[in-house]
Order: C-alpha cells, then structure tokens, then sequence
C-alpha cells in the first residue's frame, strides 16, 4: 500500500531546533502566533523547511550557513478554529456557555502528533526537542493562561486583557507542548517523595462548581506518583504538575510535559461517573503521568517509535490498576479487549492494522490504536516470559538511563534489551513487531502409563498476507514466532505442577512439535497459557467432560471463563447450563469473577465462530433466556432485591477505602448479568423485579445497568420510564453520555426514530466528540439492529456524514465490519457492497485517513 508517511523516508531535519520564543494571542474568534525559531544547522544550509498546516513550507536564509552554525528564523501564524478539527490551537467548550456570568471563548490545545504546526510553523519534529518561552495573551477573564514549564512573569494590561509568561528549561518535542485559556477552578494538593522529601505542587483544573469531582482524581494522582516512583525510580524534575479538564478531544488524555489534559468525564469522580469510566480513570491518571518519564524524558524518535511509549506507559498504568482492582480481575478485561470487537486480534484478522512497527500511515494519528495500546504491551509481556523478569526490568533501567533527555527508536530499544539480556532480542520479537497477525497455537496432551505427552501445532491465525518487511530488509513469507507456552497440571481444583515450553520459530509451519517426560500421576486437565502470558491464541483440544471439569475447578479463573466459552462454542448447551446454575448458585465466588462466568456476550472464543454476527446475537438471546427459566424468575429477582449502594460521598467518607469501590464495582458487574437474565426471561414478574431494582438504585452504574434491561425487554413502559430518567442524566456530561448508550442499544426497531431524535436534541452537536460516540459508537454496538438492511443503511450514510466531522472517530464505526470477509455469504455480500460505496464516496486524495483504512478492508 501507499502511504503518506513512510518510515523508510524519515531522516533527522537537517536543522536541530534548540530554542522556541513565541508569543500567543487569544481572541474571540481566532489565535495569533508569532515567534523566533532558533536552529543550529546539521549540513550546509540556503533555506529551511519547516511543518506548516499540514504542508512543507520553504524559508530563505539570508546566507549560508555552515555545519554547526546557529541561525534563527522568525514565523508567524493565525489561527481560525473552526470547532472541527481538534488539533493544534481549537475551541472548547466554554464552562456555562449562554449564561450568566459570559466567559471568554474557552481554548485547549492538542499538538500530538503535528498539531504544533497548526499553531506556528516549526520543525514539527521528535527529535526536534528544545527549550521553550512561551508568552501568553488574552482576556483579563480567564483564570488561567497556561503553557509547559515555569511560570515566571504574569501581568494584568490596560486593555482589559492579562499577560504570563512560562519558561521550559528542559527540552521537549513540540508534540507536547500546551497552550490553553479558560476558565477553572483548582484544587491544589502537594506530594512528598518519602526519600529524598522533596515536594511537588499538584494541581487539578476543573470546570466551576466541579471541585468536589476533583479530589478522589487528587488523591489518585498522589498514589500514581508515589507508586510510579517506587517502580521505576523516576523522580518528577518540575515544580507543578497540573491535570487540566477538558471537554472536547479526540482521546481520553494527553501528557503535554507537566499538564495533562484528560476529557471532563474521566477526570472528575462524582456520582455521575459509571463503573466503567471509573476505572478507566484509574488508568488515565498514573498513565498520563508516566508519560512525564516515557515520553516527555525519554522521547519517541519518529511516529513509528510511538509504541515504545506507550506500551511502557500502559504497563506501568496496568501495574497500578493491578494493585487497586486485583491483578486477575484486570488481566481478564485486558484480554477480552484483546480479543474483541475493535481490538488488536480483529484489526489483524481485516488487515485494517497490525505491525506494532508500521512501514508507513496515512495520518498519524493512526497510531492511537488498538496495535499500538494493545498488542505492543502484550509484546512487551511476550518479551518478559521469554528473557525474564530480571533481565527486562534492567534492560528498561539502562534504556532510560541511556537516552534520558533524548529520543529513542526501535533499533535503540532492540540492542539494548539484546545487551543487557545477552539474547538476540530481535530475532525473538521481531515478528511480532514487524508482522501482521498472531500465532495461534493448538495444544493436546496425552497420559500413559505414567508418561505425559504435549503436543502442538501452530496456524497463523491474525493473518491474510504476511508478505511483511522485516528489519533487515528480507521479505519473509511468514512470521516465526518464539512463543512462551505456560502450562499447569490441574487435579482434583488444586495445581499438581507446571513450566513454560518455548516454542521456537523452527517448529513453527505447522508442524507438530512434542515433548515427553514421565508424569506420575494423570491430570485432571491442563490449564493452558493462564493470564495469556504470550501475544496470541491458544486452542486447547480438550473432551467436553475436560472442558467441563476446567469450568468448574479450575483455580485460574481466567480459564474457568475460557472453558465456559469453549463448551459454548462446541454447543455442549446442557453442560454449559448445569454449570451455569451451579455457578450462580456458588455463594463463595468473587462476583467479579462470578459475574464474567454468568456473562452471556454476543461472542465466542473461536475466531471465525466469532463472525457469525447475526447467528451470535440470536444464540445469545436464546442462552439467556434457557439460563433465566433453568435458574427461574423468583430466584433471579431475589438475587438483585438487595441494593446496598451508600450514598455517594464527594469528600472521601465511602471511597476512603478502594477495596470497598472495587467489591461495589464488581457486585453491580454481577447484578448487571442478573438484570439481562431477567430481561431474558421477559415476563411480567420480571419486568417489575427490574423496576424495583431501578427504583432501589442510587448508584448511577445501578441505575443504568437496570435501564439497560429494561430497555432490552419488551416491558411496555420501557420508553417512558427512559424518557423520565433521561432528563435527569442530561443534566450532567457522564449522564448524557450514558443516556445515549442506553438509546443506541436499544434492541427494538424504533431505535433509529430515537437515535434521529436524539441528534436534533438541543445541546447535542456532531462535532462534540463524547456525545457523538456516545450515540454512533453505540448504535455500532448494537447487534440485534446494526445487522438489519435497516441498521446498514444507517451505518452507510453515518459513516460518510461522520467522517466529514472527524475520520479518527468514523473509524470506530468500521470495527464491527473489520472481518466481514468471515461473514456468511448473504452478509459479506451485503457488507462489501457498503464499504465499496462508502470508498467512493470518501476517495483517498481527500479522505487519506479513513480512505486509506477502508482500502485496507477492501484489498
Ligand atoms: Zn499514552
């Protein structure tokens, strides 16, 4: 494929910027910038080209300059945001907009990856990493003029406007440069690192009257710095870090050295916060902070470097969530995004993405991906299993320790890790760095006689064509993976023994590779690859009565979870039920495991099983509703008749203790898959079982999780009862965004009259990102409706509509067609038809983003 960006072609600029003046104005209607770029030139130089709106803008120089010579050159730049592009300089929300008091036009800023030059012309650069003197100009109003660094000047003008000037003394890629107006309130905390007592100044910018939101984030923050400390050792070198809210952004955050911003819906915890942005913002904050350490010190070379980043950074983020929620818990939600619709293992199946190391991208904002936030820190882990806890976290220690202040590519990341570990560490994940697709292993094992036989096989499993660069420039026909495979001898619920078989790329093209070893005593089965240790699939082949044992003994419960989906997916349905009962009559289970066993999804473990869409959804109402009559209404009802929810306290009084969040959280998990069974069982008595659980409920997660059921059943009040709750979730940004999934996801027909309703809502606006995916990313998920003609012609024209506003977001809605080559004929037929016309109607030259994605599902 073409690309617009190739990593072949990127060089280091031949100029290193060193330093930055600039001057931002802040108007009503438009932004000027003006400022000095201070180089130092690498290579004889006449004229310089520099990042402009998109383009390569050449300057004159007003001589030659020589290697190694300073010059400077002066820019200028005005801004015209226009409320749909979300980069560079552009407009926010403005806190109260149309009431009393008139607030200046609200500005948030967004410079990664080539926002800066949407501001200023610049060596939009990685490596372009220099000092900055920031000054910043607008109405007295604003309570905040911000920028990166130290605050050194700040000054009210004659005209009714202010002035502040802020310093950066370290140098930082102009992808992370701020620069925001607004107005917040904050609330200011400190932290102090325990060894050396030095002390760094917290603040958490909210919009006015959200105060009480921020201080469960604060206390967040405090814990994440300490416990990113005591990880890595890193120590924050500046004097503030701020967490800036704002409301308009096509991602959930973004480390901007030293003032992240994060969307107001994940940055504020009140009692309008569902479960699942909890925790999400039990995420966000230790991760935007990391990237102070990963990102900001130790910077990506080019875009194609990204991953090294992130997948750092998300594994330092999934530490900290390992630690309040429970390690288990959360490696189960890691690998049912992994493996879901929108995740990495369908982005490699359509060929819509796949190398963590991409050769080229249309738009760099590509690289916000399931590739990049999910695969390369599964790669990350791969790579662990295979050198070693000991050797990877000193060769992370080196790594920073050797480019801290600079930038770091791929090559940099390989031969250190190969240095410290004494392993040739690209041929051991290169593969999975420079490949599409995942291996997919299938595992038998045989006792006799006291005797263990393993066996397995692989098959490429993400793959179409692996005709893939690698590193060395040599085509390889397929990947070859080493692949660590976990196993443990299960007997009687407890664990005989266990080890790890590597896989090496020789046994891979699907032979069979063994292994033998005595084995006195015979398992009852083996619980394959717990916690996925490899990136990839494991298909055990196991007897249902194996299967079935797994399910119920199982001391993995990941695996429990697997053996249930597996016994689904062979239809051993009157097994899967007995243990379903069973399993929901175990009053000794953690209910958040209990609730992911009770869980029926739309879905199956099997790959190609998973692409029978509209068979999956039929499946899955049919086993809801067989589960619901097994268990019965009465017992159903009896298990959600107790809501035990305290009233939300904003100052900490229930939510001092985390572990009583996360037994909350996981208890409205278990209720949740109580309320759709009853909505399954679709009678009378259980429509008013979910009614009363309704009106028990004070949570706002318990609220929705009963309006979800109700709206899924055919109670005949159903419609009102949502329109009664809608006008009080409207009222917060979490309410209405929830209030929108609730609509979306409506299984009945009369949801595309709804969802028209809901776009004509004053207040709601395409171009406002939280509310727009609330309703087109959640009509996308459903499948009762997305699959009628009726639901297909929606997604067609919404598409092409959506597209026009933002592609980054139109992309989400091609995630459910990503293997539409899988689907059954009359459906792939159909689906093919779709994606032709929507190519037409977004043709590449225009459309290079979403242009480039649908030719990539199409070829
Ligand atoms: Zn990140």
């Amino acid at each position: 494929m073409d690309y617009v960006y190739k990593r072949s072609e990127f060089k280091r600029p031949p100029a290193q910027l060193e330093h930055v003046d600039l001057k931002l104005s802040f108007y009503e209607d438009r932004v000027e910038a003006s400022g000095t770029l201070h180089c130092r030139a690498r290579e004889t130089m006449r004229e310089i080209a520099l990042d402009c709106d998109g383009k390569k803008v050449t300057y004159p120089l007003d001589r030659e300059y020589a290697a190694g010579e300073q010059f400077t050159v002066a820019v200028e730049h005005v801004s015209h945001p226009d409320g749909k592009r979300l980069e560079g300089i552009y407009r926010d929300v403005t806190p109260g907009e149309g009431r009393a008091p008139a607030r200046p036009q609200q500005y948030m800023s967004q410079c990664q990856q080539y926002g800066f030059q949407r501001i200023l012309p610049i060596i939009d650069d990685c490596t372009a990493k220099c000092t900055f003197r920031t000054v910043l100009e607008g109405d007295a109003r604003y309570t905040h003029l911000i920028s990166n660094g130290d605050l050194v000047e700040g000054m009210r003008l004659d005209d009714g406007r202010q002035r502040v000037v802020y310093e950066m003394r370290r140098p930082m890629a102009p992808y992370l440069f701020l620069a925001c107006a607004g107005t917040w309130e904050v609330l200011a905390d400190e932290v102090e690192y325990p060894d050396t007592h030095r002390k760094v100044k917290l603040e958490y910018l909210v919009p006015p009257g959200h105060l009480d939101g921020a201080r469960e984030p604060m206390r967040i923050l405090k814990e994440s710095v300490l416990f990113q400390h005591e990880l890595t050792g890193y120590e924050y070198p500046f004097e503030v870090y701020r967490t800036i809210c704002m409301e308009k952004s096509l991602y959930g955050g973004m480390e901007n050295t030293g003032n992240t911003t994060i969307i107001t819906e994940a940055a504020l915890i009140d009692d309008t916060i569902p479960d699942r942005r909890l925790v999400y913002a039990y995420g966000v904050i230790p991760h935007e902070y990391e990237h102070n350490h990963c990102g900001s010190g130790v910077t990506m070379e080019t875009v194609f470097d990204m991953w090294l980043n992130e997948a750092y950074t998300v594994n330092v983020e999934r530490a900290y969530l390992a630690r309040v929620f429970g390690a288990d818990y959360m490696r189960r939600g890691e690998i049912a995004a992994l493996r879901g619709t929108g995740g990495a293992f369908a982005e490699e199946e359509a060929g819509m993405a796949g190398a963590v190391v991409r050769e080229g991208v249309n738009d760099p904002d590509e690289v916000v991906d399931a590739i990049t936030y999910d695969k390369a820190p599964e790669v990350l882990n791969t790579l662990r299993a295979l050198i070693g806890a000991d050797a990877y976290d000193a060769a992370w220690r080196e790594y920073f320790r050797r480019f801290a202040g600079g930038n770091a590519n791929t090559d940099d990341f390989l031969a250190v890790f190969s240095e410290v570990s004494g392993r040739d560490v690209r041929a051991l994940i290169g593969p999975y760095l420079f490949s599409v697709g995942f291996p997919t292993v299938h595992a038998a094992w045989d006792w006799k006689d006291g005797r263990m036989t393993v066996s397995f096989t692989q098959d490429m499993g993400g793959s179409r064509s692996c005709a893939t660069e690698n590193p060395k420039g040599a085509h390889l026909s397929r990947p070859s993976f080493t692949i660590p495979v976990t196993w443990t001898a299960v007997k009687d619920g407890k664990d005989l023994c266990g080890g790890v078989f590597t896989l090496e790329p020789s046994d891979a093209s699907m032979a069979r590779t063994e292994f033998s070893a005595p084995f006195p005593v015979k398992p009852d089965f083996i619980s394959w690859n717990r916690g996925g240790a490899f990136y990839g699939m494991l298909v055990p082949s196991a007897t249902e009565e194996q299967l079935a044992c797994q399910a119920r003994t199982d001391p993995d419960g990941g695996n429990r979870v697997e053996a249930m989906g597996l016994l689904r997916d062979r239809n051993c349905t009157k097994t899967w039920l007995a243990i379903y009962q069973e399993i929901f009559a175990d009053q000794s289970l953690d209910l958040g495991l209990k609730s992911e066993l009770l869980a029926i999804p739309a879905d199956s473990i099997d790959r190609h099983r998973r692409a029978r869409v509209r068979e999956n959804v039929q499946e899955m109402r049919a086993l809801r509703r067989a589960a619901a009559l097994k268990i019965g209404v009465a017992e159903l009802a009896s298990a959600v008749a107790q809501e035990r929810d305290p009233p939300f306290d904003a100052a900490g009084g229930t939510r001092s203790c985390a572990s009583d969040i996360v037994a909350a959280i996981k208890r409205r998990a278990y209720e949740s898959c109580i309320l759709q069974l009853l909505a399954a069982a679709n009678v009378p008595e259980s429509w008013a079982a979910i009614r009363a659980y309704l009106a028990r409920a004070t949570n706002i997660t318990a609220r929705l999780n009963a309006l979800r059921a109700l709206v899924a059943s055919d109670d005949p009040e159903r419609k009102e009862t949502l329109e009664k709750a809608g006008v009080d979730l409207r009222k917060s940004l979490n309410g209405y965004i929830s209030y929108l999934g609730l609509v979306a996801n409506d299984p009945h027909a009369d949801v595309f009259d709804a969802i028209a309703r809901e776009e004509q809502r004053e207040g709601w606006s395409i171009t406002h990102p939280g509310l727009s995916r609330a309703l087109y990313c959640g009509f996308a998920a459903n499948g009762d409706q997305l699959w009628t003609p009726r639901g297909l012609a929606w997604l067609e024209s919404t598409l092409v509509k959506y597209a026009e506003v933002s592609e980054y977001n139109a992309i989400r809605l091609l995630a459910p067609l990503a293997v539409w080559r899988r689907f059954e004929p009359g459906l792939r037929a159909e689906v093919k038809g779709l994606l032709e016309r929507v190519a037409a109607k977004l043709p590449r030259d225009r459309y290079a983003f979403i242009g480039g994605k649908l030719a990539g599902l199409l070829a």
